[in-house]
């Protein structure tokens, strides 16, 4: 048996996107930049994969750009190198300090390179602080960047507010979210947030991993991560990752449903955190008075290692995580944790993510599984 609760580190691929990569690996071989028709079928799919996830960001093409990446990291890396490039006079970049490691790892680098970062701090709650954002800004802000929804904890951030803030200032500064665990999970609209760049990965959503996608408004300039040859209208050199693209074009079209079925998905989450915080132990889930994507919880037990609970969890086959997939190593509480201020003794906690795909049953179970393995070792 196997129940997997880590759909926030990564999801399977469902079936028919799976079946959509089979067939282009098979048949849509060519090269898409080539103009004979071998070439101009691939690019035609291209093409239908970048409509589908324009539409799921609510992005018109004519006027704007969607263009393909092997990731959300190089994404996120694309837009700091191309504002930094375009803009060598604009020294200072806004961040929050729960990033994703993407963006928080490009903005320490930029720092050592004589930037001045401001990280927006949060509160308990995970709320940013939406005043310091505002006071941070200067004349010589360049970006500000602020993601979507955390990955840890679920928490989403008031984009449209946090545009208006910021534009309201100057509307010169340029605006970019990380939108990864959003996709397929709540209503993402670039026109309605204004935000001039968007992060998207596709296994996050079920299609495979090693593919993501930028938004880039029309009106804003944008100089390439990757120089070479002329793909994605010469804003990102290197043969398009043809199978993997049609892929996420047709998971794109199935996240626009998920979005839809997500009351289901946060009625079991609700009674999966009922049933454990009823279980006889003190424990605290993570930013529960916030608003949260439907499908996470990040709770922890006092006293309970949370690597320890997650490998006995594991022999069971049951998926969970500890803090972000790209962490679970380090046995320091995760940056955003830390950055919440978690009491110590809440710190070790483990995220729960669940997907359209998840069952009551898989949860019922897991109850099961997890306070069998608190008795045992008489924890509870
Ligand atoms: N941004 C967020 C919020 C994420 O959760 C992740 C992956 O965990 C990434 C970026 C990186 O995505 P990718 O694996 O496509 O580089």
């Amino acid at each position: 048996m196997k129940i997997y609760l880590d759909n926030n580190a990564t999801t399977p691929l469902i079936q028919s996107v799976l079946k959509m990569q089979v067939l282009a690996l098979k048949y849509e071989y060519g090269n898409p930049s080539e103009l004979y028709s071998l070439g101009e079928a691939a690019k035609q799919r291209l093409d239908e994969a970048r409509t589908n996830i324009a539409k799921l960001i609510g992005a018109e093409l004519d006027s704007n750009q969607v263009i393909f990446t092997g990731c959300a990291t190089e994404a996120n890396n694309a837009v700091f190198n191309s504002a930094i490039k375009l803009y060598p006079n604009k020294k200072h970049i806004v961040v929050s300090s729960v990033e994703h490691l993407s963006v928080l790892e490009v903005a320490k680098s930029l720092e050592t390179m004589g930037y001045d970062v401001t990280y927006v701090p949060v509160n308990l709650d995970g709320e940013l602080d939406l005043e310091y954002l505002q006071r941070s800004l200067k004349k010589d802000t360049l970006m500000v960047s602020i993601m979507t929804a955390n990955n840890e904890t679920g928490i989403i951030y008031p984009i449209e507010e946090i545009v208006q803030i910021v534009h309201s200032y100057s509307p010169d500064i340029l605006i970019h979210t990380d939108a990864v665990q959003a996709i397929g999970k709540i209503h993402v609209d670039v026109n309605k947030s204004g935000v001039d760049f968007l992060t998207l990965s596709g296994h996050k959503f079920h299609a495979p991993k090693g593919v993501g996608a930028l938004y880039i408004r029309g009106r804003v300039n944008f100089v390439p991560f990757f120089i070479g040859g002329h793909q994605e209208y010469g804003l990102r050199a290197g043969t398009e990752n043809t199978a993997s693209i049609i892929a996420m074009g047709e998971a794109a079209l199935h996240a626009v449903r998920m979005v839809e079925r997500q009351n289901a998905v946060r009625t079991i989450r609700d009674t999966l955190e009922k049933e454990l915080m009823a279980l006889p132990i003190e424990s605290h889930i993570i930013g529960s008075h916030t608003n949260r994507l439907p499908n996470t919880t990040n709770i922890a037990f006092s006293n309970i290692d949370n690597v320890w609970l997650m490998l006995n969890l594991s022999r069971q086959g049951v998926y969970v995580s500890t803090g972000s997939a790209c962490n679970s190593n380090e046995v320091e509480p995760s940056h955003v944790i830390s950055a919440m201020g978690v009491p110590k003794r809440f710190q070790k906690s483990i995220r729960i993510s669940l997907s359209t795909y998840t069952t009551q049953e898989e949860i019922d179970e897991f109850i099961k599984i997890i306070k069998k393995i608190l008795i045992k070792e008489r924890r509870l």
